[in-house]
């Protein structure tokens, strides 16, 4: 298989920083679109991949599976989009498509395993497969996206990773009108989760380490705010929510968490992987009936639905564009929790 060269930003280790580099990009098969990358978000997977923090990277690694763009090239079969397109990409471009889960649009679920858009095997080149923090991107039509017209295209860029993570379980556990819903961790995946919780007419409560941050939550749709270091707050929402969704990206207590879950109430984990400390209580759990579950990204016509609603209700992320070569910096910001509300590169920045 043939490939072309193109301009990249990722890192060789776990303790250096990224810089720009050249990888190659297969050229577009039958069934495949390349996409110009306009945009990327800037998702707090990227710095656990780059960093290593979940084991397993593969260096080089090229981040970013935020990813808006223009189409540029269509292979032969190719019906879904045409050149000059906006076209969009998120965290998966493949998976074995025959599995149970695959045949019903839980690609993110697939039984042999999905190809992640960084990270995962690239099945062509035989290499490992590079994000979007690069020039562009070849991905087999089924896994490209359509943006609604009416969307910005930076601020568009974050649903394709922070979008349908929340929404893939305000789905699945039904939220819809009158649902209680509460989301800890006001970051990217927060911020989307509020806004998204909103659009299904939830009303939606707000759990934060930062008092900073209330006034804007409030803003971006929250109901309410909890500052869950005040224990009378805290106390104030006991059995209190449907559907509460943990952002938090390092372990932390859930216990207090499950306190505030309404009898049959379920506590979604979407952030941290890994055991949980202090251990969790099954005792709240078993006598309020209550779940504590797990939810990983979302399927390709679920990625669809939530881009769809987006354009029907005008919900966009909060961003704070960035060049490329301030990838750096804006990761030591990420983790002191200072985004508003997610990074986006400019990725005009790598032509430079
Ligand atoms: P982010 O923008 O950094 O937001 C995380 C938020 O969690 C922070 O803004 C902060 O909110 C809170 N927080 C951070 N560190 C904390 C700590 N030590 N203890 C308590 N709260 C803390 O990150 P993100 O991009 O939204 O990603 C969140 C996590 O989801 C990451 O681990 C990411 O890898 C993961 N993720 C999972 C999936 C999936 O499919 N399951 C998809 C995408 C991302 P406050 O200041 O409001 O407390
Ligand atoms: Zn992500
Ligand atoms: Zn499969």
């Amino acid at each position: 298989m043939k490939a072309q060269p193109i301009k990249a930003y990722g890192t060789k280790a776990a303790d250096a920083p990224l810089t720009e580099m050249k990888i190659e990009r297969r050229e577009v098969t039958a069934t495949d679109i390349e996409i110009e990358i306009l945009y990327c978000g800037v998702c707090h997977s990227d710095l656990h991949t780059a960093r290593n923090d979940w084991g397993g990277t593969i260096y080089p690694a090229v981040p970013g599976h935020e990813i808006v763009g223009k189409v540029t090239a269509i292979g032969s079969s190719v019906t879904k989009l045409k050149v000059g397109d906006s076209a969009a990409v998120g965290c998966l471009v493949d998976s074995c498509r025959s599995c149970d889960s695959c045949k019903k649009d839980l690609e993110q679920y697939c039984l042999n395993g999905f190809t992640g858009t960084y990270n995962g095997k690239e099945k062509y080149l035989g290499t490992q497969t590079f994000g979007g923090y690069s020039e562009k991107i070849v991905v087999n039509e089924h896994f490209v996206l359509k943006v609604p017209a009416n969307l910005d295209l930076a601020a568009a860029s974050p649903l394709l990773c922070a979008g349908i993570t929340t929404w893939s379980p305000l789905r699945h556990w039904k939220v819809g009108k009158g649902s209680k819903v509460a989301v800890v961790g006001l970051g990217g995946l927060g911020h989307m989760a509020i806004k998204l919780a909103k659009g299904l007419g939830a009303d939606v409560t707000l759990f934060s380490r930062t008092p900073e941050k209330e006034k804007d939550a409030l803003q971006l749709g929250a109901d309410a705010v909890i500052i869950s270091t005040d224990n009378d707050q805290m106390e104030s929402v006991k059995k209190k929510f449907d559907l509460i969704i943990d952002t938090v990206p390092y372990v932390h207590d859930v216990n207090p968490y499950v306190a505030t879950l309404a009898i049959s109430g379920t506590l979604v984990l979407v952030g941290y992987l890994g055991g949980l400390e202090p251990i969790l209580n099954t005792v709240p759990m078993i006598l309020g009936r209550k779940s504590v579950a797990g939810s990983v990204i979302g399927g390709i016509a679920e990625t669809q639905e939530m881009l769809d609603f987006c354009g029907e209700h005008n919900i966009v992320s909060e961003i704070e564009m960035i060049n490329m070569q301030n990838i750096n910096e804006a990761y030591e910001r990420m983790l002191k929790s200072d985004v508003k509300y997610r990074f986006v590169i400019d990725m005009a920045s790598l032509k430079k």
